[in-house]
């Protein structure tokens, strides 16, 4: 059983690499960023008040996180085993997912890889980022684009580029990485379950290197 938390700074390559883990290992993705950006769409309470933190490139505040993650992990799917990704980001999140974890599905994370990506690369990549608003498929326009410019290479939609990937509030939350989240290494470096790996290489290398601390 995998329960695993992908920490690193936005663009890292956390949902691409999830993507693989997910294929190989049969594991449910969970994305606070992905959970947050569906509940702005859908225009519900929780998502018009998240959406003024999201878009100045701040963290939402814990107690709407931590509220939003107790629901998700109610749903039966999470026995399979869980990617944490863009969660925990606050050393009181990650309290929480402990206790959460323990006393509501008596399990504990398993193994945590923080994938580590300078800032003047992340970014290029956030910049360069495009998904699509229909499966979610990542792409980069450089690095990874889709085979007709523009559009989603399974289902023809055009592809987003999202409000938060612009370089002035990437910059925000590349500070906000820096100066709270990477705390976290601190929090969980002792645990035995905390590996760094380079996130630089092309996504496939990238992988292999993941892959060889899932086992
Ligand atoms: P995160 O989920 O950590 O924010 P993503 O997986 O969405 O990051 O990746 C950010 C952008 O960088 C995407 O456009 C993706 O296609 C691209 N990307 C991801 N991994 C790599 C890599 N190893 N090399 C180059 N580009 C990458
Ligand atoms: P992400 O998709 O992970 O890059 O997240 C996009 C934005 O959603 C972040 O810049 C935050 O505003 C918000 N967000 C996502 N996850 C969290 C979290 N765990 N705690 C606080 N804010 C979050």
């Amino acid at each position: 059983m995998i329960n695993m938390i992908f920490l690193g700074p936005p663009g890292a390559g956390k949902g691409t690499q999830s993507a693989y883990i997910i294929r190989d290992y049969g594991l449910v993705q969970i994305s606070t960023g992905d959970l947050l950006r569906q509940a702005v769409k859908d225009q519900t309470p929780l998502g018009k008040e998240a959406k003024v933190y999201m878009d100045a490139g701040q963290l939402v505040p814990d107690s709407l996180i931590i509220g939003l993650m107790k629901d998700r992990l109610a749903s039966p799917d999470c026995a399979k085993g869980v990617i944490f990704d863009g969660f925990p980001r606050t050393i009181a999140q990650a309290e929480a997912l402990d206790a959460m974890l323990k006393n509501d599905l008596k399990t504990e994370i398993t193994q945590i890889i923080s994938l580590n990506v300078a800032d003047e690369l992340l970014v290029e990549r956030a910049v360069g980022r495009r998904s699509c608003p229909k499966d979610g498929k990542v792409y980069h326009i450089k690095y990874n684009p889709p085979k007709v410019g523009g559009v989603c290479d399974l289902c023809g939609t055009t592809l987003a580029h999202r409000d938060d990937d612009r370089e002035d509030t990437i910059k925000n939350r590349l500070k906000v990485y820096h100066e709270t989240t990477s705390l976290l290494k601190g929090y969980y470096g002792n645990s035995g379950k905390f590996t760094e790996v380079d996130g630089e290489g092309n996504p496939d290398d990238v992988y292999v290197k993941i892959k060889r601390i899932l086992g």
